[in-house]
């Protein structure tokens, strides 16, 4: 089993001897998507299975865990979420193709690849930004900044009233008094 620093399998002895191949590493600091950055408290783990099933195809499976800082979706604070997922995919080895193309056909999806060094951070990354909450919260009950002075209202008690919105409370003052 091979321990890489880059998010990465040789497949060259898999192409010529069939079997299977293995690797673990990690990724540091985060993962990118475009410009978008998801940053890691840590490192986060990875690691991938490929076997020939026969023919070009081979069978990529792996896992990757780690612990991403979300955005608080009411005070903003860096969250710790741990997230754990897995992914398989099918690869078909085209060669002299320089890099990895998707393909859709029908009901089958696989991935082209022609390089015996299969990039793996493109399925990594897929996998766990997929996994991640649409939002968290800090905590259970996180009472979020005051939309008056942007304080944390975790922290301090600014004094300014929370907004209190009931459909009831306007109409309240048109009533006439009893
Ligand atoms: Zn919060
Ligand atoms: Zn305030």
């Amino acid at each position: 089993m091979e321990h890489c620093e880059v998010a990465s399998i040789n497949l060259a002895r898999l192409l010529r001897e069939g079997g299977t191949a293995r690797a673990t590493g990690v990724v540091r600091e985060a993962f990118f998507v475009g410009e978008e950055r998801f940053p890691l408290e840590g490192e986060a783990t990875w690691k991938v299975v490929v076997s020939a099933v026969g023919g070009d195809e081979y069978w990529l499976s792996g896992e990757v865990e780690g612990v991403v800082l979300m955005e608080c979706r009411r005070c903003l604070k860096p969250t710790p979420t741990p997230i754990h997922a897995h992914f398989q995919h099918l690869l078909r080895y085209q060669q002299g193709l320089e890099e990895v193309v998707f393909h859709e056909e029908k009901e089958e999806e696989y991935y082209a690849f022609g390089e015996p060094d299969l990039d793996l951070l493109p399925f990594l990354t897929e996998a766990f930004v997929t996994e991640m909450p649409y939002t968290v919260l800090c905590q259970e009950g996180c009472k979020g900044l005051c939309p008056v002075c942007g304080a944390d209202r975790n922290l301090v008690d600014c004094g300014h009233e929370p907004e209190v919105h009931h459909p009831l409370l306007g109409l309240k003052d048109l009533l006439p008094e009893l």
